[in-house]
């Protein structure tokens, strides 16, 4: 079965009397290329242990049980049940989840399956919380290969100084090196998004980038962001009610004019910023 081609996945949906939830982000893929490449790319091979988000009616999942030892796949949908189950038949190395990725203990499904690697094809309304619950916990996941809206994904990329780079661009960039694999275009999907796709590949980080204090880390950053056209001084001020020529004297020690503003500053920059604003 080609779960891919358009003549095949309808009558299937008919079958099992299953019709698209916009709300949980369902545009299914109906280009094979696609599952092919992201599987490619993510480096899995018969010794991985992989764990799929949303595998919908089951065309990434197939393509990851051919190469993968393993394969968990959480779908929050539970009308995809009888369909996931006729269309993924010939596979013995596939276990089916029914889940709210957000609310299960990924490190504890990790641990117990030795997953090392995430592959998805992600719902759009949840992209940025799922990136970094995963990134955040403490799995064996040395990759995750995913697909999301572009922009986003141009965010997860961006270079200080861009209107893309923010908050989001430092904290994943903590954890991980990410790169824009491919883009796709919506009409590879049915039905066909808005917007246009990108495959991100995530390579997490074996040991933290930077060694200062976490907590403070994001906390400067939150805060030099929150006020994106204030000077990063007065984001601070707001936000950490110091003394404010306090402030502008930790910028300067840390080596940063005055008026320097968060969006110029990269993530070693602000692990120096966090170095003098040790206090907090
Ligand atoms: N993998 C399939 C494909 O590429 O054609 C379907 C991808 S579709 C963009 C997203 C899938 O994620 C849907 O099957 C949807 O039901 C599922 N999903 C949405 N929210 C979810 C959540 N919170 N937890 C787990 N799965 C979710």
């Amino acid at each position: 079965m080609n779960l891919t081609r358009i003549s095949e996945i309808k009558p299937l949906m008919e079958r099992h009397g299953f019709r698209f939830s916009k709300s949980l982000g369902q545009n299914f893929l109906i280009n094979d290329d696609i599952p092919r490449r992201i599987v490619e790319n993510a480096g899995i091979d018969q010794n991985t242990s992989v764990l799929e988000i949303g595998p919908g009616i089951g065309c990434l999942t197939c393509r990851l049980a051919e190469k993968a030892a393993k394969v968990t796949a959480v779908e929050i949908d539970r009308r995809l049940l009888p369909v996931l189950e006729e269309t993924l038949s010939a596979h013995d190395n596939i276990e089916i989840i029914n889940a709210d990725i957000l609310k299960i203990d990924v490190s504890e499904l990790c641990a117990a399956r030795g997953i090392t690697a995430v592959c998805a094809n992600l719902p759009y309304y949840i992209t940025t919380p799922v990136i970094m619950r995963l990134l955040e916990s403490n799995t064996s996941i040395k990759t995750f290969t995913v697909m999301v809206q572009r922009e986003v994904a141009r965010r997860f990329t961006s270079e200080p100084g861009t209107k893309e780079y923010g908050a989001i661009t430092l904290a994943v960039n903590y954890y991980s090196r990410p790169e824009i694999l491919f883009d796709v275009s919506p009409g590879n999907f049915i039905p066909a998004p808005k917007v246009f796709s990108s495959v991100v590949k995530f390579t997490v980080r074996s040991s933290p980038m930077l060694s200062c204090d976490k907590k403070i880390l994001f906390r400067i950053i939150k805060a030099g962001f929150s006020k994106r056209r204030k000077t990063l001084a007065n984001a601070l001020f707001d936000e950490l009610k110091e003394d404010k020529d306090d402030i502008v004297k930790k910028i300067e020690e840390a080596g940063f004019p005055a008026d320097i503003r968060a969006e110029k500053l990269s993530l070693e920059d602000f692990g120096r910023l966090t170095e003098v604003f040790c206090f907090l």
